[in-house]
């Protein structure tokens, strides 16, 4: 049976190129053309955008973000060994496929992209929080990127879209949500990798607002917000006593009962916090 790019099955990439699956590279790979296809298009209309691509690994995401019409692909992948089988795909696809060997926390990935930029990615689980806190937290707002979409672990997903009084509720979903709009699109089963993880897995979409949701300053918001969810069951008025000696007044300036756990609090009433301590 052919495939969708005419391309050969990534099982046989896998063969011919031997790319054993190496953990401590979080390589968990996607096989499944369709599948990587509907990933892609779960990020909206590619045809107008350059899409950064982390861990392309044999290419499965990558053919995705190609034959769904993305405009240019930049992937950049750590591991060597897959960049013959990626520069077979480049080939297939001139003009349309960059790749940049190297650590995609170290590479400087601005320089080769042009406006407008969809992030797309099966991160490694090893580096994927601290890429997408990186991507959240740059030095100016509107971002680069236009619209992440991301697949985690389902747990850390969780962590991203939670909501108040949720179990996976804290400092991350407040992060995520402050500048944008944050949902889960899809979720995967163990077995849609090769090899199969011990977790199921989700892909986020998480899309940038113009504006962060409700005005406040980003550093108070964190300190806010680490020092509350340090000591997430206990009450505000004790995790928050070190951050201003009159906070009871401050909680109840903002309608906080200075007895609420940080668990119980959304964004707008951290931000009216975060606001209230550095008018203070
Ligand atoms: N995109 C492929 C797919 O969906 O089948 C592979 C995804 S696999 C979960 C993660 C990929 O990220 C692997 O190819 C791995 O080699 C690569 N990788 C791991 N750490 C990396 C890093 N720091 N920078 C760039 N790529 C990395």
């Amino acid at each position: 049976m052919g495939t969708i790019d005419g391309l050969p099955p990534l099982r046989e990439v896998i063969r011919v190129h031997d790319l054993v699956a190496k953990r401590q590279l979080g390589q968990n790979f996607l096989l499944d053309l369709n599948l990587t296809a509907k990933i892609a298009r779960s990020a909206g209309d590619l045809s107008g955008c350059d899409v950064l691509e982390v861990g392309p690994g044999p290419g499965g995401l990558t053919r995705g973000l190609l034959a769904e019409g993305a405009r240019r692909v930049l992937a950049v992948e750590k591991d060597t060994r897959c960049l013959p089988a990626l520069e077979e795909i480049a080939a297939s696809y001139p003009g349309r496929l960059q790749v940049i060997p190297g650590d995609a926390l170290e590479v400087d990935v601005l320089a080769h992209l042009t406006p407008p930029i969809k992030v797309v990615a099966n991160l490694p689980y090893n580096v994927g929080t601290e890429l997408l806190v990186r991507w959240l937290t740059p030095g100016v707002w509107p971002p680069f990127w236009q619209s992440l979409t991301l697949m985690f672990q389902k747990e850390v997903a969780e962590r991203i879209v939670a909501k108040p009084r949720g179990d996976h509720y804290g400092r991350l979903a407040l992060l995520a949500q402050w500048r944008c709009d944050a949902k889960i699109v899809m979720t995967l089963p163990p077995e849609a990798f090769t090899p199969a993880p011990k977790v199921h897995s989700a892909v986020v979409q998480l899309t940038a607002l113009p504006a962060p949701r409700f005005p406040c300053d980003f550093r108070v918001l964190q300190r806010v917000t680490a020092m509350a969810f340090n000591q997430r069951r206990k009450m505000l008025r004790s995790s928050l006593k070190a951050m201003a000696p009159e906070i009871q007044g401050l909680l109840e300036s903002v309608g906080i009962p200075p007895t609420a756990r940080a668990e119980e609090i959304g964004l707008e009433q951290f931000c009216a916090l975060a606001r209230a301590v550095q008018a203070a």
